[in-house]
Parts: structure tokens; sequence; C-alpha cells
């Protein structure tokens, strides 16, 4: 299925519910995650599209509500679900936060205020404070440094009581240590916006394999799954190995275009 047809499929449903993880799916990576900017016209795209009548829009994020609302300020009507959907912000502006991510705030303040020397120009971590969650990047950690930095984050993971550190390619992340990922993220979101048995065409579209879940959750009702790869000399890290998504992108840029396509379709 191109393109093309898939914008139709999401253009013929009646209700649809359109869910998009933020980074490296619908915005390019970038060295520093805060020049990572959302391109201003797929901005208006996702916020033409979730005043559709029919049509909900939600970024389902790592990062937490407090970023993405930089991207959509209170009062527009895309759907923010920060933290893998630990925390929700709807198009009325109300918010609620999963009861036992609450608890491990102060944990993860501590943790963070722990973190903090990696950030300088010793190590040159990327430090993140996402309130739920905590991210710190090593991408630009010199080779002859790594030890020592890993060394240094593992031995703030010891003694946690609700956090657990979680290792991906590039970064370490300290998150609520219960049973969570973007595919109870979406069921989340699924349940806020769909009233009884009315079907609803989902569409979901991440990068990475923490996405994987909520590909799942996609297929499992049907819907369309869309993984967003990357070609040689953009970072082995980030190319597939295995996806459970049933389509397949190229990059962010394709996802605009589909945007476009379900917005205005091309005669
Ligand atoms: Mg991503």
């Amino acid at each position: 299925m191109n393109l093309d047809s898939i914008a139709q499929k999401v253009r013929s449903a009646a209700r649809k519910l359109l869910v998009f993880d933020r980074d490296g799916t619908i915005v390019p990576y970038a060295d520093h995650p805060d020049d990572a900017v959302m391109d201003e016209k797929l901005k208006a795209t996702l916020i033409s599209l979730a005043s559709s009548p029919g049509m909900d829009v939600a970024i389902l994020s790592a990062r937490g509500i407090n970023d993405l609302e930089r991207d959509f300020s209170k009062g527009q009507p895309v759907i923010l679900a920060g933290n893998y959907g630990l925390e929700m912000r709807m198009p009325d502006g109300s918010e609620f936060v999963e009861a036992r991510a609450r608890s491990c705030k102060n944990e993860l303040a501590e943790i963070y205020e722990k973190l903090k020397f990696l950030e300088g120009a010793l190590f040159d971590g990327i430090l993140e404070n996402h309130g739920l969650s905590v991210c710190l990047h090593w991408h630009r950690v010199k080779p002859e440094k790594l030890e020592e930095f890993k060394a240094h984050v593992h031995s703030v993971a010891e003694n946690l009581s609700g956090v657990a550190l979680k290792s991906f390619p590039t970064s370490f992340e300290f998150f609520p240590e219960f049973s969570w990922d973007k595919g109870k993220g979406l069921e989340l979101i699924y349940k806020e916006v769909v009233q009884g048995d009315q079907p609803c065409l989902v569409l979901f579209c991440g990068d990475t394999d923490s996405d994987e879940p909520a590909m799942d959750f996609a297929n499992r009702m049907e819907g369309i799954s869309i993984r967003v790869g990357y070609s040689d000399g953009d970072g082995a890290d980030r190319k597939i190995k295995s996806t459970l998504a049933n389509h397949r992108f190229e990059s962010p840029v394709q996802v605009g275009e589909l945007l476009s396509q379900i917005l205005n379709p091309r005669l």
C-alpha cells in the first residue's frame, strides 16, 4: 500500500485517531534535543487535521508534556501524551497523570540532581528532565570517557526504590519501574477518545524499538502501523532490524507528505 492509498484509507474512515511519535518520526533528530524543532507547516497541518470532524490527533512521545507544549500550546486541539503516555493533555485542556508515576516524581528529581555533573564539559552528556522520567544521552561523550561516564550512571542506579534504569542505543533513561510502554500509552489515548463500540481507524507512526508496542496495539485494532527508518549514513543504531509495522517510510518527510495528503488529497 503506497502513501496515497494509506491517505485514502484514513480519509474514507468515518472516525479516526492518528498518533505520532515525535523525534525521528515527524521531527528529524538533531545533535541536541533542544534543536529538534517542529516544522511550522507540519504543525499547521496537524492542527488542521485535529480540528477536522471525526479525527483526533495525538503526539505520543518519550518527552515530557512541558516539552511537547513548545510545539502545541494550551488551547490547540492536538492531544499530547508525554512520558510514553504516563501523562496526557486533552484538547479541552484537561490533564492527567498516571497515579503510580506521580509517586515517583521526587525520586526522579533526586536522580536528576545526581546526574547533573555528567552534562558539563567534563563528559558532555545531555541530560533531560521529563518530570516523570530522566533521560541522559551519551552520543557526544568522548570514547575514552565513556566507561567512566557509564560507571557513574550505574552508581546512581544503585538502591533505587520505584524507578528503574533503562539502556538504549545512545542514551539511558530513568523511568518508573512498573510495566509501561507506548502500547499502553496508545491504548489509554484510544480509550479517552473513542466512545462505546463506535469503529475507529487507528494510525500509529514511530521510528524506534520503543514504538513497537504501539505498532502492536494499532495492528490488534486492525489499524495502520508505520515504522520510519533510515538509510545508511544516518546512524546505524536507528536502522530498522525488525518491526511489527505493516508499512515502512524512509524519513519524517514522507510522514509529512502523508499528513498533507490526508488533509488535501492530490487530484
Ligand atoms: Mg522517536
